[in-house]
């Protein structure tokens, strides 16, 4: 499948572009303290590490804007600040350096969102105006009766003209939802609407498993009919889970390059501890940046050897012993105890001839 995206405008959120035909972004969210600057650096490098390209930190008051300057002075990628009712934080994180604010116009008043926008404008910043159904503005609650898609758009695109006005280009949408239909039909709408860039997210998915497929078919969806600059997975976990979900979803789409491992879900005919070499083998590619590899591990000699030749690197597993792919090609048996080793060996190889070749 070949996915068409939606053509929108391209802005600039501290040297990362977004939209206009860029890669979807992947962002996360620190869950740390942000006034533990350590801590929360660390995360924020973890975050990284995983694949983050955009980080929004919340800011509450001013010990988190004293902490940001640090977070932001030895981040390698860019910040944006989390700011609600409050516009003097949003003003003092862009002294602090952040790359841009996200402004939810259900709890900031017009004054203020176009006080922000002069300042987000004279600086280059961006602005990410981020709708949530959990928090519309009473007006329009009143009109719509409920968060419905129109009313999403609708507050959008009212803070959007203001900040516009007020002299800011830098500017991304998102109207977010907690259901993944609902997050679909405003998303769908508010496309048809504007041409900025639109940051996707099923808001408070909810938690690892339940949250991962609620979000994956949300933005999934989204993504398949070319809508999404940017995406955000909110998991009530770890972050780092949120970014590599998010990678896997782009992936799955043909969105993302990155190595893929094709395993089956084992059956009757299984013959080796395929559910354990897997899991071994996903932690281990877990802690290092691969190239897009295949990787295809296999229980039996029935799918096995098929899946293995169409992939980089495989494995087709047998009773006591399996063999080994190579780019399509057999090479040899490999003994039951060194799958894993052969495995990561062939791997390893594989990622040094990469760099090499780049
Ligand atoms: Fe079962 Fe073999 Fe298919 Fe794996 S590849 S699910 S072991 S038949």
């Amino acid at each position: 499948m070949e996915i068409k995206r939606r053509k929108t405008r391209q802005i600039n959120v501290g040297g990362v572009t977004v939209g206009g035909g860029a890669p979807v972004r992947v962002q996360s969210m620190t869950n740390t303290e942000t006034a533990d600057a350590d801590a929360t650096i660390k995360q924020v490098r973890k975050l990284v590490k995983a694949g983050c390209e955009l980080v929004r930190i919340g800011v509450t008051d001013k010990a988190s804007v004293r902490a940001l300057k640090k977070i932001i002075a030895v981040s390698s990628v860019p910040i944006i600040a989390d700011v609600h009712f409050n516009p003097k934080l949003a003003i003092d994180s862009f002294n602090a350096g952040a790359a841009g604010v996200r402004i939810n116009p259900g709890n900031i008043s017009e004054e203020n969102i176009t006080q922000i926008a002069r300042e987000a404008g004279k600086r280059g910043v961006a602005i990410r105006v981020g709708v949530n159904a959990g928090s519309l503005q009473k007006s329009l609650l009143k009109k719509y009766g409920h968060p419905t898609p129109e009313a999403l758009a609708e507050s959008a695109l009212g803070a959007v003209r203001l900040i516009a006005t007020a002299g800011c280009e830098n500017i991304k949408v998102s109207v977010k939802a907690s259901s993944a239909g609902a997050t679909i039909d405003s998303y769908r709408l508010l496309s048809q609407q504007t041409d900025l860039p639109l940051h996707i997210g099923v808001t408070e998915a909810g938690p690892l498993l339940s949250g991962t497929v609620k979000s994956s078919v949300g933005l999934g969806i989204l993504l398949a009919e070319g809508i999404g600059d940017t995406m955000r997975v909110s998991l009530t976990t770890d972050p780092v889970q949120e970014v590599m979900v998010a990678k896997e979803i782009l992936s799955s789409l043909g969105l993302l390059a990155k190595i893929e491992i094709i395993s089956c879900p084992t059956c009757a005919r299984t013959e080796t501890d395929l559910i354990e070499l897997v899991e071994d083998v996903e932690e281990a590619l877990a802690k290092d940046f691969w190239p897009p590899i295949k990787v295809a591990i296999m229980g039996c000699v029935v799918n096995g050897p098929g899946e293995a030749r169409e992939a980089d690197i495989g494995v087709a597993c047998g009773k006591g012993r399996g063999v080994l792919f190579r780019f399509g090609k057999p090479v040899k048996n490999v003994e039951e105890d060194d799958y894993f080793e052969e495995l990561m060996k062939e791997l390893v190889t594989i990622k040094k001839n990469w760099r090499e070749r780049i």
